[in-house]
């Protein structure tokens, strides 16, 4: 069971809100984990009765929960719990009015969700601790993206860490929050067998693809000023880096979980100028087909400028520089649109260092987030028969059959609890976000300095063909 607390939901009637959030308080709820004193206070600017933005929760809650979860008694109960506050997050005196409303805190801690455009997370900072909201017990969540670059996630860590102590803070990148991202760091550290080989004697090289077949849906408008790198790069991608590379922490406890993940962000190689031209493509799609349908171009997608150069889709090759990783690369690839929904980290290992056998001999761990959570290692193992013809089998870890029908958290319901519970090891602390930007900044800069524009890839395709070039140059590819 949780902490008493007042939570508050900045970007109450936003998409994140609706979609993710408050079902995720829900199943917390139905789960028992929210205390009898928790209250939920969703604000925005509309001007909406409770009542009214109650029935669009239950609209989305329907939508969102698995009807076996969704049981009407209690949602009434749980919705008993939220309330719906209309205010500009941009306005003083708007704060004024919110501390009236919520009163002394009287034991309540509270936690201020903001799930709005980073561009309002200084000012809501500021006008808390005008308010008198911020005292010491409080708790601010922050949404990924932290900034568009290096200077303003600089700008935002100093705003918020005028206010709050960096143990107040949270800032989220949902993809931690994954169970298939944890179970990496239990098969790193729980199992003896990997460790020997997690390095680059063993390990030839690493991908991390994220590959989406969605378009931009209705974020069309703030997609088209961030794109595939300030969206998804940054932080997912960067995060799961992290996880692969990191050395074993000494405990697992988030101080020191996190000091490892800096490491390895301050260890990437920075790209310079011309790395940038040999070591990363940016692409965007044009029309094309999935799954039998027709779409359309990038630039004919709602909200986003007919002649707009923003990569939705973004490859990039990176190098780790210490004892472990010198020498292998990490191939990054991030799309909209691509052929497969599917994000997976591949360990490729090296060949054997002597071939007894004709064909290609090399083992190779998978772990995918999605379509489905699996994580495989391939073996070759000998084909049926005369004569020694091999063939790649999978050592599959079966994780719904090992666990039977245990019902699968979503990453915001586990990240929640965690806030609720104060421990922020699956939250980026602040040198983490800006190691990553420092990263970042220098491949964006590059792309600007010498009008890199984005290559067009076909909806439905594996991104740019130069993509493809980027690992066959390396006598690799990518595993689609
Ligand atoms: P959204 O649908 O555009 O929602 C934005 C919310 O902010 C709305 O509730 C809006 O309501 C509110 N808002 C805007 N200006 C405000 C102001 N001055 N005062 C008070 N409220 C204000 O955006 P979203 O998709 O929910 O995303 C929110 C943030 O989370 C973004 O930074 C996004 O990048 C990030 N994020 C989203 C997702 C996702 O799945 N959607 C995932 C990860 C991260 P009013 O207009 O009524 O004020």
């Amino acid at each position: 069971m949780s902490i008493p607390c007042d939570i508050l939901v900045f970007g109450g009637t936003g998409d994140l809100a609706l979609r993710k959030l408050l079902p995720a308080l829900y199943q917390l709820y139905r789960q028992n984990r929210l205390h009898n004193a928790v209250r939920i206070i969703a604000l925005a600017r509309q001007p909406l009765s409770r009542r009214d933005y109650l029935k669009r929760v239950e609209r989305h809650g329907r939508a969102q929960i698995a009807p076996a979860d969704f049981d009407d008694e209690l949602w009434r109960r749980f919705c008993a719990r939220l309330d719906y506050f209309a205010m500009d997050a941009a306005q003083g005196a708007d704060f004024v009015r919110l501390a009236r409303y919520l009163g002394e805190p009287g034991g309540l801690t509270r936690i201020f969700y903001l799930a709005t455009a980073p561009s309002l997370f200084a000012s809501i900072a500021g006008h808390l601790r005008l308010a008198g909201l911020a005292d010491p017990e409080a708790r601010i969540v922050l949404e990924k993206p932290i900034g568009h670059s290096l200077a303003s996630a600089q700008a935002i860590n100093h705003a918020i860490g005028a206010v709050f102590e960096e143990s107040q803070v949270f800032r989220i990148d949902h993809y931690l929050g994954k169970e298939t991202v944890q179970n990496l760091m239990a098969l790193r550290f729980a199992n003896a067998l990997l460790e020997p080989v997690w390095r680059n004697a063993q390990v030839d090289h690493v991908q991390i693809s994220v590959c989406e077949t969605l378009g931009v849906e209705n974020r069309g408008a703030y997609y088209d000023r961030a794109g595939a790198t300030r969206d998804m790069l940054q932080n997912h991608l960067l995060q799961l880096l992290c996880l692969v590379a990191m050395e074993p922490p000494a405990q697992f406890e988030a101080e020191a979980v996190r000091d490892e993940k800096v490491k390895i962000l301050r260890a990437l190689r920075p790209l310079g100028d011309q790395d940038v031209q040999d070591q990363t493509v940016r692409g965007q799609y044009s029309a094309g087909r999935i799954g039998g349908q027709e779409v359309p171009a990038y630039y004919f997608e709602k909200d986003v400028d007919h002649d707009s150069d923003t990569e939705t889709f973004v490859a990039v090759q990176a190098h780790i520089e210490n004892w472990r990783w010198a020498g292998v690369p990490f191939y990054l690839r991030t799309g909209k649109r691509m052929a497969r929904r599917s994000s997976q980290i591949v360990i490729q290992f090296k060949p054997v260092p002597h071939a007894l056998f004709a064909s290609e001999q090399v083992n190779q761990l998978l772990i995918r987030l999605q379509p489905e959570e699996r994580i495989s290692l391939r073996m070759m193992t000998k084909r049926p028969g005369k004569g020694m013809h091999l063939a790649p089998v999978d050592l599959d870890l079966n994780l719904a059959q090992a666990f039977g029908h245990t019902r699968r958290w979503d990453a915001y319901e586990r990240l929640l609890l965690d806030i609720l519970e104060g421990d922020s090891t699956l939250f980026m602390r602040r040198d983490e976000v800006e190691a990553a930007w420092a990263w970042i900044d220098p491949i964006l800069k590059g792309w600007e300095a010498h009008f890199q524009a984005p290559r067009p890839y076909p909806a439905g395709s594996n991104g740019p063909e130069q993509a493809n070039s980027l690992l066959a140059n390396q006598g690799r590819q990518w595993h689609d």
